[in-house]
């Protein structure tokens, strides 16, 4: 078994037998004395205010100095063992208890002191015996103020320690309350909020994200950012301009599609930023979906062009309109009498003259289309099911698909009551299904559904022929990749949506390409837009 504290210390000032011996023989010399003793004692403690602010009342000292007397005689007949000095400590967290100060232990210890070394020294023995009693007095008093002491200095310990926890768990509290600060700002934010490690890839995902990519943060966490956010064709870009941020310089910000659910896209504009990480410094992504702004842009910029090339082209048109309408009389005067003179090289003639006609006849087509596109025409609204509609043009385009080897079908057949110009959807129908039958040829596949959507009828009209290239301008006047093509039909389709107040919106790949319209159910709210 280890050394207990009271041993040591009895070890240290070497108490042992010889001087416990001596204590006892003392007692009864001395306990006539005890209650002299304590009075002198309390009186003493009287003269220092703080000390004597430790006890409540007079009863309160009387009480004490009986406590005192017990303590003299257990100070000098033991047994000086664990349950003794177990005894002492129990006294001592008294006096750390009730906050007595340090500093009386010392002289209360030493006044008793000096009234024991008083009474042996009028002891009746002889001299030797008397150093003997001196010497074990010393001893255990200075073992008991070693006891008093050694209780205040646990009781400072246990306070520090209790600070320190008290300290920690306060830290650790608000590190959690920080923390979940953080989750909820990350997690609530309307932006994409990503971090990845030194080598690009993911570690934190936030619940855009999720809803965005459609990925689980579980599945992101460990996959490469660029992977899964930037189109293959701009991720070098895109690493230089993370490389730069990390390396300190301030980024422009990038925008550019993300993948969503297959072949859906939403377009976001993303912020680099650094966070302090260990060697290197992890790269924090935000971005925000700016794909309606985009779409609405886009749109904005091609309603303008076109409201003003519409403008300017209108009285052109109109100007050519009446002598191409003069000229195409006189040739028809002309081959009248040419066929009447019936002379032989004639036929030349006449053959050219129909070629002209025919030429003519495409110029009329243009300009007829174009002033279409180009003069403002007022709707002549009426309530109409988009429904009805939407069947009665692909009844009157079905010959024309068959005929191309085009299969045309209505998809969806919900009622949608609507309140438009049916002659002008009628012509936005037939635009686009021309279209889609010309670009399908044999053996394509046209589609059209309709259904409701907030306060909006949609129209959608799908094809699985070969699309167009990524920059054609589709909607620009006159953009055609046909040998008899005016490049009008989907210009003419805009104005007629815009003039609803409704939306377009075309997309394309090889395989699929659709083109979404939107028109407003009630009239009041296109009238707005207008
Ligand atoms: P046009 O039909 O007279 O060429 P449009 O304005 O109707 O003029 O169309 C312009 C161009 O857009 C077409 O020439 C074609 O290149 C492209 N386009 C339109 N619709 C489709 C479609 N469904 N699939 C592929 N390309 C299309
Ligand atoms: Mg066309």
């Amino acid at each position: 078994m280890p050394e207990t504290i009271f041993e040591e210390l009895k070890r240290y000032v070497r108490f042992g037998p010889q001087d416990e011996t001596a204590l006892r023989e003392f007692l009864p010399e001395v306990a006539p004395q005890f209650r002299p003793i304590t009075e002198i004692f309390y009186r003493r403690v009287k003269d220092h205010p703080e000390a004597a602010s430790v006890f409540a009342d007079d009863a309160q000292v009387q009480r004490l100095q009986v406590t005192l007397c017990a303590w003299l005689e257990l100070l000098l007949t033991g047994p000086w063992d664990e349950a003794y000095y177990e005894r002492r400590a129990r006294i001592g967290r008294v006096h750390v208890k009730i906050s007595l100060p340090q500093r009386y232990m010392f002289g209360a210890m030493n006044l008793i002191r000096g009234e024991l070394l008083k009474l042996a020294e009028s002891s009746p023995r002889d001299a030797d015996s008397r150093v003997v009693l001196q010497r074990a007095l010393n001893k255990i008093l200075d073992v008991e103020l070693a006891i008093m002491l050694e209780s205040y200095r646990q009781a400072f310990v246990a306070n520090v320690q209790h600070e320190e926890r008290l300290e920690r768990d306060d830290l650790a509290r608000q590190l959690a309350l920080s923390e979940a600060r953080y989750d909820e700002i990350v997690e609530k934010a309307e932006a994409l909020i990503s971090t990845s490690d030194h080598t690009g890839h993911i570690v934190l995902f936030n619940s855009k994200c999720e809803q965005l990519t459609g990925v689980s943060r579980a599945d992101a966490r460990g996959r490469d950012w660029l992977e899964m956010f930037v189109l293959e064709a701009d991720r070098a870009e895109v690493a230089h301009m993370q490389q730069q941020v990390i390396a300190g310089c301030p980024a422009l910000a990038y925008e550019g599609p993300v993948q969503t659910a297959p072949h859906a896209q939403r377009r976001v504009r993303w912020h680099f930023t650094t966070l302090p990480g260990g060697s290197t410094p992890a790269l924090c992504a935000i971005g925000i979906d700016v794909t309606n702004e985009y779409d609405l842009g886009v749109r904005t910029r091609r309603a303008e062009r076109l409201a003003a090339l519409g403008t300017m082209a209108a009285g052109l048109a109109h100007e050519i309109r009446n002598p191409l309408n003069s000229a195409h009389l006189q040739l028809n005067v002309a081959r009248r009498r040419l066929g009447r003179a019936k002379r032989n090289d004639n036929d030349n003639v006449i053959k050219a003259v129909e070629l002209a006609e025919v030429e003519m006849k495409r110029l009329a087509t243009l300009v007829q289309d174009f002033l279409q596109f180009a003069r403002p025409q007022p709707l002549r609204l009426s309530q109409i099911d988009l429904r009805d509609t939407a069947r009665a043009v692909i009844e009157f385009m079905t010959p024309e698909a068959k005929a191309a080897g085009v299969r045309l079908q209505l998809e969806s057949v919900v009622s949608v009551p609507i309140e438009v110009d049916e002659e002008k959807v009628k012509q936005v129908l037939l635009n686009l299904l021309r279209n889609a039958i010309e670009a399908t040829g044999t053996n394509g596949c046209v589609a059209v559904r309709i259904r409701k959507v907030d306060g909006m009828g949609e129209l959608t009209i799908e094809d699985d022929g070969p699309g167009w290239a990524a920059d054609a301008p589709i909607f620009e006047p006159f953009f055609t990749t046909k040998d008899t093509g005016t490049g009008l039909g989907l210009a003419i389709v805009h104005r007629i949506v815009m003039d609803h107040g409704g939306t377009l919106d075309a997309n394309s790949r090889p395989g699929r390409t659709t083109f979404t319209i939107q028109f407003p159910r009630a009239y009041q709210s296109a009238s707005l837009n207008a």
